[in-house]
């Protein structure tokens, strides 16, 4: 078989199409590889990967002296359900699902965020 310059030409422009179909694609992809992340007193407690259809999580967590705190986390995000904390800010914040996000439990020092990459990725190709 052999290539014509057409072909050539034709198999570029495919290839061009490709490369930013696959980037625009990235571009709007929503937000992706969220997960919530779950702290007390400084260290990690869990690290959910957020999914579409994931199951409803809810957890538990005692605190010093008889002290709790209920998260539930599902695919819109988390939130505190239940807490014996002096402020109730940590409820009072409702939900978080968009990366970045966080409620604080100072007086239990709980923290709850969301993690992920929101920056598109530009991988590496070169002109
Ligand atoms: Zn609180």
């Amino acid at each position: 078989m052999k290539l014509k310059k057409g072909d050539l030409f034709i198999a570029l422009i495919l290839a061009a199409a490709i490369i930013s179909w696959y980037g625009i694609n990235k571009l709007t992809e929503p937000e992706d590889g969220r997960q919530i992340v779950i702290e007390v007193n400084g260290d990690l407690y869990r690290r959910i990967p957020m999914h579409e259809g994931m199951k409803r999580q809810e957890i538990h967590i005692n605190l010093e002296n008889g002290k709790y705190i209920d998260i539930i986390a599902d695919e819109n995000g988390a939130y505190v359900r239940d807490v014996i904390c002096p402020d109730k800010i940590c409820q009072k914040t409702g939900l978080v699902n968009k990366v970045g996000q966080s409620i604080v439990c100072l007086p239990n020092k709980v923290l709850v965020y969301i993690d992920g990459n929101i920056k598109p990725e530009v991988d590496g190709i070169s002109y």
